[in-house]
């Protein structure tokens, strides 16, 4: 008779839970949420401490994460002005 056939546990690895509250680089406080709209390209980039807001274009591929860099670089680009 065959040997016993061993079953591989199949590990079900946790959702990659990445951080949708970002360090804001105007006031330096971790209040910015990044909100996607898929249909219209932009991301929402928002700052709930010193009401930073902006819509920036990114396309279709990005996650909040690439939208918070992008936004973070048009900041020190000058790009984004702080109301
Ligand atoms: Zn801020």
């Amino acid at each position: 008779m065959g040997g016993r056939k061993r079953r591989r546990k199949i590990l079900k690895r946790p959702p990659k839970r990445i951080p949708k509250v970002f360090s804001c680089p105007h006031c330096d406080t971790r209040s910015v949420t990044v909100e996607l709209d898929r249909k219209r390209g932009v991301a929402i980039v928002q700052c709930g401490n010193c009401r930073l807001k902006v819509e920036i274009k990114i396309p279709e591929v990005f996650e909040e994460v690439h939208a918070f860099n992008k936004f973070v670089d048009l900041y020190y680009e000058g790009k984004i002005e702080a109301l």
